[in-house]
């Protein structure tokens, strides 16, 4: 999500555009970035170098605007490939890129490193890291993050996809379950390591999905000698009547089939959420079936709400965001 902010240019020539007080951030930009000479040039702050950010900084640079970037991390993030740094196909490397390097051809343009944990709407600052940093137009490009139906205690179990750490933890938490099982002697252990669920039908469940059954019945099918990965189970779990719901029927029945029965309907408030260190997971299928089954691994891609600083701004402006949050109604494990 990308919120801008913007105040029209008021002062006049020789008016400072410095802030009051003096900060580190303030200090450090005025060094980096902005021209000492003739009129301030207004100044445009970006906060996040995701695909809007970073897309806002390219269009605004090498003009006669002042441009402060904010990101937390120092690479702009290529979110569409994680799943394959979740399946180790691809390494973080490939999917990210220093913002500084992409940027830095924009003379007007400085990127900071640093968390905006707020926005002081009438004096025109975001706080990096606690210090004030002064703006004339802000550009709020920070994004989404997850949503677990009012269950944020799930996230133990069943990871997110958004990030670079979310991408290695499941890629350990995948790779390990097969170690695991090469290890373990009881048939039932071995098929609960190699059952995978992976919760939400939407494009990147279903990348996710189609990532996992690669790495078990290809790149890892003549690796190991007690146990066979081709035989692993992967679950896609879905709350709606079909996965990839926003495209075609057709192209979702097409997507469907690999999965066969395993896309599931959870059932409405079934059972009341319990996390435990195995994570039984238990629905319908849409014949009616009732089915359970215990995962060594599980993953979400199911939802995902705006993220907190964003949501701030656009309140005090008086706007109003809509969450996909569905408070628990349709999601249940225990
Ligand atoms: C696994 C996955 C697969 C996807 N696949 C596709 C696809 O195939 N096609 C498609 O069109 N879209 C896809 N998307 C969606 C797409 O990646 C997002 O819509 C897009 O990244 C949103 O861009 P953004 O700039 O709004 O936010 P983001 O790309 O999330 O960038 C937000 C930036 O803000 C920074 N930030 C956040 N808060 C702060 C703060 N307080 N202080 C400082 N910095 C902050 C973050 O570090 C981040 O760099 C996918 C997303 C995911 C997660």
């Amino acid at each position: 999500m990308m919120i801008a902010l913007t105040s029209f240019w008021r002062r006049g020539h020789g008016e400072t555009a410095a802030p009051q007080r003096a900060s580190v951030v303030e200090g450090r930009h005025a060094v980096a970035g902005a021209p000492q000479h003739g009129a301030p040039q207004p100044h445009v702050v970006i906060v996040g170098g995701g695909f809007g950010g970073l897309a806002t900084a390219q269009a605004l640079g090498s003009t006669p605007l002042r441009v402060t970037l904010v990101d937390r991390r120092n690479y702009h993030l290529f979110q569409p490939l994680l799943y394959q740094v979740a399946t180790a196909v691809l390494s973080p490397g490939e999917i990210a890129e220093p913002i500084r390097q992409i940027l830095n051809r924009h003379q007007n343009i400085t990127v900071l490193l640093g968390e905006v944990d707020g926005v002081d709407l009438a004096r025109k600052q975001v706080q990096v890291n606690g210090s004030p940093l002064t703006y004339d137009t802000l550009v709020l490009a920070t994004g989404a993050t997850h949503s677990y139906f009012g269950h944020p205690e799930w996230e133990r179990f069943a990871p997110g996809l958004k990030t670079l750490e979310d991408a290695r933890r499941i890629r350990a938490k995948v790779l390990l379950a097969f170690e695991r099982a090469e290890l373990e002697a009881g048939p039932a252990a071995r098929e609960r390591l190699m059952t995978f669920v992976v919760i939400g039908g939407g494009p990147t469940g279903v990348e996710m999905a189609g990532a996992i059954a690669g790495l078990a019945r290809q790149a890892l099918a003549r690796d190991f000698r007690h146990i066979d990965p081709t035989t692993a189970r992967i679950l896609l779990v879905e709350a709606a009547p079909r996965i990839l719901s926003a495209f075609p029927d057709d192209l979702s029945s097409y997507a469907e089939r690999p999965f066969c029965l395993q896309a599931l309907s959870l059932c409405p408030r079934q059972h009341h959420p319990r996390p435990s260190r195995k994570p039984i997971w238990r629905g319908s299928t849409r014949t009616g079936a009732k089915t359970s089954f215990v995962a060594a691994v599980a993953s979400t891609a199911a939802s995902i709400v705006v993220s907190t600083v964003a949501l701030t701004a656009a309140s005090a402006v008086g706007l109003t965001v809509a969450s996909e949050d569905l408070g628990g109604q349709w999601l249940t494990a225990d």
